[in-house]
């Protein structure tokens, strides 16, 4: 157990104003690992104005010379990516080789997308008599939750930076210490002090301090909707830019021509990844009803196999959640044939791995964000019946279709409410735009669209 000390701000670590600490916990065996500090409005205050007082400078720094300090960011976050995959495991509890392969490598990704992205953008353009410029937005608020907590950041860091903009950074309470880490390797990569500045803290606190400081320009927000709305309304109030990545509800649309097993068994390790806690997991599983039966049971099995791999969710409040949603299927009348809302271990955030069948599309489990190891399988009668449980609910994040076809998925596809769409398991793609339709938010993140979002334009007419 270590008591870490300080905020990141103006490029050193300082004393937080007040003496508060938040209790960092390992969600596998209930052990406190660390504390780091509660900021307050006041490390809030500080933090916004040394970022506020290095915007000038990086503003003007040119566009190459921000893409060798982002190139120089990413490569101390490969040097330190062992540490990086180590620190996510203990305040997350993923399991190791998940943190290597996604919690650290992701954010190394993008981090390079941006060091290129940096230095390729057209910064200027010319139409008819104008010359365009796209500036910096500014100060940039960034409100990041714990489920990829290194990669939330770098999400909103990175191109944030790339535009010229300078931040700071309110991570999760559950996951502050990757993002320490973090702040250490910006530093090391000789980043100019001010430019990223962190303060840990409550979202209530911190969070709420940070959204409503009239010296930043831009909010960026990831995590629940709830909060989501409350932020764009602070937001309003002062005509601040905002960006939101809220929740998910997302429809794996098996086409009867699929590869049904392939189609089943790639959903299931989805919706289990990262221990269901993902914005973007296909939650609701569609299958034609004349293969229904055949992909319940290749899902139950699938699931089952998860049962000693999988990691716990983040904390005792989330598991309660989490629980409270598979009493709420089965009081429904949805069938578990897999898993179900007893704790599988007696230490640890643990939630069995659980599948639900004969899920219809009012019940609350095929409504709401769940944000556990829970799959829930609906039935449809034909590609029309598909498409409206698919469009059916207030989410539109991610999605995946499969068919025989190539032709006859992406038809469908277009038809989705939603802002991605696999095909036939296409791959996570660091340079395509990522963020929802419908209220599952407001912008995008990654590539060019994301850089997007942290610039503003200027025209001159001559
Ligand atoms: P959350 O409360 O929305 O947390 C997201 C971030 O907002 C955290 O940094 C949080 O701080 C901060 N925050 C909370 N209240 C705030 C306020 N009034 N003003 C400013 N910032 C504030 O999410 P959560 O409680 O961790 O998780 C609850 C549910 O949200 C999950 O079950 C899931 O459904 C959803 N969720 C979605 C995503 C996503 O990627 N879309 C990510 C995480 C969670 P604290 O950490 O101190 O609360
Ligand atoms: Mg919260």
């Amino acid at each position: 157990m270590k008591a870490y000390d300080g905020m990141y701000i103006g490029g050193a670590w300082r004393p937080a104003a007040g003496q508060d600490v938040i209790e960092v916990v390992n969600p596998v065996d209930e052990q406190v690992i660390g504390t780091v500090p509660a900021g307050t409005a006041q490390d809030v205050d500080t933090a916004v104005r040394a970022a506020r007082a290095a915007l000038p400078e990086w503003a003007a720094t040119p566009p190459a010379e921000r893409a060798a300090r982002l190139a120089a960011l990413r490569d101390v976050l490969v040097a330190r990516a062992d540490e990086i995959a180590e620190t996510v495991t203990a305040e997350l509890g993923s399991p190791l080789k998940f943190s290597q392969a996604v919690h650290a490598a992701v954010p190394i990704a993008v981090a390079g997308s941006y060091a290129e992205l940096a230095a390729t953008y057209a910064f200027e353009e010319k139409t008819g008599n104008s010359v365009v410029h796209h500036e910096p937005v500014g100060v940039v608020a960034a409100i990041t939750p714990w489920n990829y907590p290194l990669h939330q950041i770098v999400a909103k860091v990175a191109p944030a930076l790339a535009a010229g903009c300078t931040i700071v950074v309110k991570p999760a309470e559950d996951t502050p210490l990757v993002a320490r880490l973090f702040a250490d390797a910006v530093h090391e990569a000789g980043i100019p002090a001010g430019v990223f500045n962190l303060v840990t803290g409550l979202g209530p606190v911190a969070g709420q301090a940070l959204a409503e400081h009239p010296g930043v320009d831009l909010v960026s927000f990831t995590g629940s909707t709830v909060v989501g709305r409350h932020i764009a309304a602070i937001a309003a109030g002062q005509v601040k830019k905002v960006a939101l990545e809220l929740g998910g509800k997302s429809a794996n649309v098996i086409l009867p021509t699929a590869d049904l097993a392939k189609a089943v068994n790639v959903g299931v390790a989805n919706v289990m990844s990262n221990s269901g806690q993902t914005c973007s997991a296909w939650t609701r599983m569609l299958v034609h009803r004349d293969q229904y039966d055949e992909a319940v049971g290749l899902a139950a099995g699938a699931a089952a196999k998860y049962g000693e791999r999988i990691g716990p969710v983040v904390n005792a409040k989330q598991q309660a959640r989490v629980r409270g949603y598979i009493e709420k299927g089965v009081a429904e009348g949805a069938r578990l044939v897999a898993g179900g809302p007893e704790a599988p271990r007696e230490k640890g955030y643990f939630v069995s791995p659980t599948v639900f069948a004969d899920v219809t599309p009012d019940m609350t489990i095929a409504q709401e964000e769940i944000f556990g190891p829970v799959l829930s399988i609906l039935r449809y009668d034909d590609e029309e019946d598909a498409l409206r449980i698919a469009n059916g609910t207030v989410y539109g994040l991610a999605g995946a279709v499969w068919a025989g076809d190539e032709a006859e998925a992406v038809a469908f596809a277009r038809r989705m409410e939603t802002g991605q769409v696999d095909i036939n398991g296409g791959r996570f793609n660091p340079l395509a735009p990522f963020g929802g339709y419908k209220q599952s938010g407001v912008g995008r993140e990654l590539g060019v669209h994301g850089l997007a979002e942290y610039l503003q334009t200027k025209s001159l007419q001559f």
